[in-house]
């Protein structure tokens, strides 16, 4: 039917890469009044669905329903493409802490299974009379969506099919399922912390156990507050021990710490508070 689109580049946006996409199999005259119509216009009850987006855009005094059936990526390739990212421990982590990597969608692709839709994996329709897809409608929606994918990548992954957390949840598990392990199968990726050089045994190094080989300056210290707050409680999800939501009742606790860390890092005078 038509090309796949390529991969998006690493340093291309959500929003870039998703109207990239589109761009390859939509007329680009209707794309760009579909661009002014989306700036002018509210559209209203937008929601995303596995396998289905759908909204209402109103026009003078009607409203048109806009759906976009996006094929879900069966369970296999799901699978595929956890198990893949999971031997990432840099995405893993990534991820796990809720952000989404540009190089997530190099992944998709290389797996050939692109998580931006081509041509015969994109259904549009709106109940206006405009016959040609996409009509202004449809476009609006297309620019829409390239915001919403910007502030939530995951997003791209409920309309393939899994919401984040069956995601995480399934990552969860794959990072389990990889750290029991001895040692990496052939020919599977390591991640960069099983290439860490391995600790000498503590009875080789006894004779030296209270010494301290490295200059002040040799020593190299990295303070500074995580890039997304309390990282590691992300990363493990939710407990099922109890109901508390724990990232809300920590929250706060987390938050003096890392200012009382950083104090003590970088001022002189000890703080009284
Ligand atoms: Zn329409």
């Amino acid at each position: 039917m038509s090309t796949p689109p390529a991969a998006p580049s690493a340093t291309a946006s959500w929003a870039e890469a998703w109207l990239a996409a589109l761009s390859a199999f939509s007329h680009p005259g209707r794309m760009r009044r579909g661009e002014h119509f989306a700036r002018r216009k509210r559209i209203r009850h937008f929601e995303v669905k596995p396998g289905l987006i759908s909204a209402r855009v109103p026009e003078d005094d009607l409203t048109y329903e806009v759906r976009l059936q996006i094929k879900p990526l069966d369970d296999a390739t799901w699978q595929k493409i956890v198990r893949h990212l999971a031997s990432q421990a840099l995405y893993s982590a990534r991820l796990l802490a809720g952000e989404m990597p540009a190089e997530v969608a190099a992944v998709f692709a290389s797996l050939d299974a692109p998580l931006f839709p081509a041509a015969d994996a994109l259904e549009a329709s709106c109940t206006c009379p405009d016959w040609e897809v996409p009509c202004k409608h449809i476009a609006a929606l297309y620019y829409l969506l390239a915001e919403k994918f910007e502030e939530n990548p995951f997003l791209l992954f409920l309309a393939r099919g899994r919401s984040k957390e069956q995601v995480l949840d399934q990552l969860r598990q794959e990072r389990q399922l990889l750290q029991q392990r001895p040692a990496p199968a052939a020919g599977e990726e390591e991640g960069p912390e099983e290439k860490a050089p391995a600790t000498p045994p503590l009875a080789t190094q006894l004779d030296r156990f209270y010494t301290f080989d490295l200059a002040g300056d040799e020593m190299p210290f990295h303070i500074a507050p995580p890039a997304t707050p309390m990282p590691h409680l992300r990363r493990l999800g939710r407990p099922s021990f109890t109901e508390i939501d724990l990232e809300a009742l920590l929250a706060p606790i987390y938050q003096t710490l890392t200012e009382k860390a950083l104090h003590w890092a970088f001022h002189d005078t000890p703080e009284t508070a």
